[in-house]
């Protein structure tokens, strides 16, 4: 596309007119809820897992893809249930070499096998507002205030993880009646080693004297908040375009991409542990692709299961069958990770 400089210039902000928030450690920061003429706030929520493939690999939330096919299917869910088959097994077999191992050895075992190794977390909630971030100095006391009086902002997406939204923002605003109006808060993270640990002790809180808030030193933030959002598309089909997280990634780069785990997984299991897993999965999952996978399971020469009919009624099945089996095996990160 040939254009010119001052156009290519604002070219970036046209593909993307709205970014994710992004902190620092050791700042804080003014944000306002806006809300719609329902009074409803611009909320987007998913089921996500925490993906760590490794380096070089995808990593961060990534929408459980269980929701979005008839067989209910999600190739990150499965590659948490053979993660924890394996561990399992693994288990079993120090158990068996270990006759005079206490529990708390064979806790302590696990542990050593699944710290930082859990490469699909459990299924959680991901909260995503849209906000509009105010320009104040590092510590949220002054804002920056234009020569007209009126302090900058820019709409931007706020993810919130499970713990912080259900543990700190839903227990915040029950103070306001669960009421968001256009409501300014400060969100202040600690200095922290990491910028996950800061996210872990972030500070959420009102502003503690109201005339200070934000849209009475300047009487037209909320209107230019509203015009602001009047012209974005914040349809769930535009909103899911502009963030990954958001978005349910493509079946076959899904499968692409635990395809060197699940490799890596399979090769450490016997034959039996691969066949009782493939009839684990068979019994566990109506997904009508579920012939191919049990063939990456055995061998060539083995007869092959019959692959069961897909079944309309039970789309979630083996992510629900997952998540009663394994919801607490693990502690994931709970703060929201950068990409
Ligand atoms: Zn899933």
């Amino acid at each position: 596309m040939r254009m010119s400089l001052s156009k290519a210039a604002a070219f970036e902000k046209t593909l993307r007119p709205m970014m994710s928030f992004r902190y620092d450690k050791g700042k804080s920061y003014r944000i306002v809820f806006p809300v719609d003429e329902q009074k409803e706030p611009y909320l987007y929520v998913r089921k996500v897992h925490n993906v760590r493939l490794g380096t070089g690999n995808i990593m961060g939330k990534r929408v459980c893809l269980a929701d979005f096919n008839e067989e209910g299917y999600c190739p990150f869910c499965e590659l948490r249930r053979m993660f924890y088959t394996h561990v399992d097994a693994e288990v079993a077999e120090y158990v068996k070499n270990n006759p005079d191992a206490t529990e708390e050895d064979i806790a302590k075992y696990k542990k050593s096998l699944t710290d930082n190794k859990v490469p699909v977390g459990r299924v959680e909630g991901l909260y995503g507002f849209i906000v509009a971030v105010l320009e104040y100095d590092e510590r949220g006391m002054k804002p920056k205030t234009d020569s007209e009086g009126k302090i900058p902002f820019t709409l931007q997406m706020l993810f919130m993880s499970n713990a912080q939204f259900n543990k700190k923002f839903l227990i915040k605003v029950e103070q306001i009646d669960n009421e968001l109006d256009f409501t300014e808060m400060i969100f202040t993270y600690p200095e922290a080693d990491s910028k996950m640990e800061s996210a872990r002790n972030l500070d959420m809180s009102f502003l503690p004297n109201p005339d200070k808030a934000s849209k009475v030193i300047d009487p037209t933030l909320i209107e230019r908040i509203k015009e602001e959002i009047d012209k974005l598309d914040t349809s769930e089909e535009n909103i899911q375009k502009m963030f990954y997280q958001l978005r349910p990634m493509n079946m076959d780069e899904a499968i692409k991409a635990i395809a060197a785990k699940r490799a890596a997984y399979l090769e450490s299991m016997s034959d039996e542990e691969k066949a009782a897993y493939a009839s684990k999965l068979k019994d566990n999952m109506d997904a009508v692709n579920v012939g191919d996978l049990i063939n990456t399971f055995l061998n060539e020469d083995e007869p092959q299961p019959q692959v069961t009919e897909v079944k309309k009624d039970s789309p979630n099945k083996m992510a629900n069958a997952i998540l009663a089996g394994l919801a607490d095996e693990d502690e994931d990160d709970d703060d929201f990770d950068e990409d």
